[in-house]
């Protein structure tokens, strides 16, 4: 997903830091510090523009969340919406998920989200995907043993590709759906931005593993 330019994104990401990483190398060993309590801590990696990562907040105060994101422009417009909540149990980090094992420690994180990833359908861009082995690898390292990754899509290609992948790395598939909006699990369901907009064009695809120890 690409978005506009936002002139207004990078002064208004500036005037948050309370809210906000943009370097997150500095708070390696120290995110904890930048909540209020010290409680369980879930990553989303991609969150766009922020819609699932604070209402999951929402509904778990009990739980501290950290969203990463790629893109200035997106991020900003996430961090308007936490700025607008009041909410002290989110942080942003604006970053590459590419990262995420230099960011944190091994077991740092209790549960992981990814949402509506790109699709990157092109062979030759496959190692971009989040679902691809040099990500996995990088989540398994940070995700405390047999906790869960969560993994939602519309994308048939995605899905399937994420099915093959995640099999080979060596996870345990807790639960898989080829139609979750129609399946009882919809009841807990939240939504993100995208899940909102394109669920009536198909169904929503849905895989949570454990990664093998
Ligand atoms: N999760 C949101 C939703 O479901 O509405 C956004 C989905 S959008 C298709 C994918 C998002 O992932 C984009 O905002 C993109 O910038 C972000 N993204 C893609 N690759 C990323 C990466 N390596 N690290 C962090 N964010 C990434």
């Amino acid at each position: 997903m690409r978005v506009r330019h936002k002139s207004w994104a990078k002064p208004y990401i500036e005037s948050h830091p309370e809210l906000i990483v943009t370097n997150p190398e500095e708070w390696v060993g120290k995110w904890d510090s930048r909540f209020p309590k010290q409680q369980p801590l879930n990553l989303e990696i991609g969150i766009g523009k922020g819609q699932f990562i604070i209402e999951m907040a929402k509904k778990h105060p009990e739980i501290n969340f950290i969203g990463i994101e790629l893109q200035e422009s997106v991020i900003a417009v996430a961090l308007r919406k936490l700025v607008d909540e009041q909410l002290t149990n989110v942080q942003l980090v604006e970053t590459d998920g590419a990262l995420v094992n230099t960011l944190f420690k091994p077991n740092e994180i209790d549960k992981m989200y990814l949402n509506f990833s790109d699709p990157w359908p092109k062979k030759r861009h496959a190692k971009r995907r989040l679902t691809s082995s040099a990500f996995l690898g990088s989540y398994k390292d940070v995700l405390k043993d047999g906790h869960q990754l969560e993994f939602k899509t519309d994308n048939r290609g995605l899905f399937e590709y994420s099915l093959i992948s995640l099999n080979q790395f060596g996870t345990n598939f807790e639960y898989v759906s080829l139609d979750l909006h129609n399946s009882p699990e919809q009841e807990d369901n939240v939504e993100t931005e995208y899940e909102a907009k394109f669920s009536q064009n198909g169904p929503i695809y849905k895989i949570v593993i454990n990664f093998k120890t």
